[in-house]
């Protein structure tokens, strides 16, 4: 498939940079003309997946979050820290599920799947985390070949 546009981006695990990253990505997908629904469902998946490499993969330190967002017809945004990794992803993913204890609700991957097409989640302990959102944006901008009404 046609890439027409990407980016990369990386910054530290402060939890400052949460807005700073929900803020670059949707202005890197602006040249879309998103429709305000499309942005927010975005900026909310994003933030999910970098809030949980702030609290989780670099749980007692300062990393290195990454991410690189490409344009097809759909928007692809990856989200990758080379924190603590994920002992048993499916179970991660499950509704509820946290280590996180008190402060945590469990329902980030949750809300990440019932906004995106699609979420893909690759891990290894002591490695880190991948993960993949991918959402197709209705355009009206020039940037793929869909006809313009
Ligand atoms: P909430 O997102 O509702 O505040 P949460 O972060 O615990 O709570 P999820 O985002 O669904 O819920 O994540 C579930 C669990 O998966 C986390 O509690 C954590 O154990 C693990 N996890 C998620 N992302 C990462 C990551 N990037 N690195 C290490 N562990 C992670
Ligand atoms: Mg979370």
């Amino acid at each position: 498939m046609k890439k027409t546009n990407s980016m990369k981006l990386q910054f530290v695990s402060r939890s400052a940079n949460e807005g700073f990253a929900r803020t670059a990505v949707s202005g890197f997908l602006a040249s879309l003309d998103p429709t305000v629904e499309e942005l927010a469902d975005i900026k909310t998946a994003v933030s999910e997946a970098v809030t949980n490499c702030i609290v989780h993969a670099y749980a007692d330190r300062i990393g290195i979050v990454y991410i690189a967002a490409d344009l097809y017809v759909d928007g692809r945004v990856v989200i990758r820290d080379k924190g603590c990794g994920i002992p048993d992803v499916e179970k991660a993913m499950e509704p509820l599920f946290t280590t996180g204890g008190e402060d945590r609700a469990g329902l980030g991957f949750a809300v990440m799947q019932s906004l995106m097409d699609k979420v893909r989640v690759r891990s290894q302990v002591g490695k880190g985390t991948t993960v993949t959102l991918e959402r197709r944006i209705e355009s009206r901008g020039d940037q793929n070949d869909r006809d313009t009404e």
